[in-house]
């Protein structure tokens, strides 16, 4: 079942790839496995599946020692100062970085253990009111600041566009964060690797592939609809 769902996924990846005229590897699946149990992403793993994305730290530690040490995580969601701990040095990649205290923190906490931290800062484009993310003026600030983090390295932008029946409406959001990706580079310490667009979800990743991801974040389309109205 999942197996197939992820073929499917990946059928639609490199059709959205072929369309934009980009190499498949251009574009990496992040499996949303928030919610769902240990098993299912092991199904996932046996499927070829290495990276998954999570938005709770307490699931994280209790999930890493059922699976395979090869996985990559992605922590996806909002995070809290107090939980950095619990995912500095355990995650590839932190993309919702949307505020100066949470990058100080993972700064601190990635100074602690000697490591480098990779992250993305989570802009809310579109400018909604219940979205996390930091505003225009917030983003350009936080990548000069995160510039002088020598624990941190930004890799680059992550949204979580508004929900919308048609994807084509959210193209402009996609389209306007690979600007930014562009506009930002300069000011950042690793320009090179300043490369990253963390975008398109189950019902938009063919969208936003076309308008440069490189990294799109699919859950309820590989694992089904979550439960008690969680996400
Ligand atoms: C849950 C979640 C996703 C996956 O959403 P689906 O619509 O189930 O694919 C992607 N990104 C973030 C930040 C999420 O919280």
């Amino acid at each position: 079942m999942i197996t197939e769902k992820l073929k499917t996924i990946e059928s639609l990846i490199a059709a959205a790839c072929e369309k934009a005229g980009r190499p498949r590897e251009s574009v990496q699946l992040i499996a949303v496995s928030k919610t769902k149990p240990a098993e299912m992403m092991a199904e996932a793993y046996a499927a070829g599946q290495r990276l998954f994305g999570e938005n709770r730290p307490q699931e994280i530690t209790a999930k890493k020692p059922l699976l395979p040490q090869d996985i990559q995580w992605h922590m996806i969601g909002n995070l809290q100062r107090n939980k950095v701990k619990y995912v500095v040095g355990q995650t590839a990649l932190i993309h919702s970085v949307a505020s100066l205290p949470l990058a100080e923190e993972i700064e601190r906490q990635a100074a602690k253990r000697e490591l480098i931290q990779e992250v993305l800062v989570e802009i809310n484009v579109a400018g909604e009111e219940s979205k996390q993310g930091a505003d225009l003026e917030e983003a350009r600030a936080l990548v000069e600041t995160i510039r002088e983090m020598p624990h941190l390295r930004l890799r680059g932008l992550m949204t979580v566009a508004p929900y919308v029946e048609d994807p084509e409406l959210v193209r402009p959001v996609f389209g306007r964060l690979r600007a930014l990706l562009e506009e930002y580079r300069p000011l950042t310490r690793e320009p090179a690797l300043f490369d990253q667009l963390s975008m398109g979800m189950s019902g938009d990743f063919a969208v936003a592939i076309e308008e440069g991801a490189t990294l799109v974040r699919i859950g309820s389309a590989i694992f089904g609809e979550r439960d008690y109205g969680r996400n």
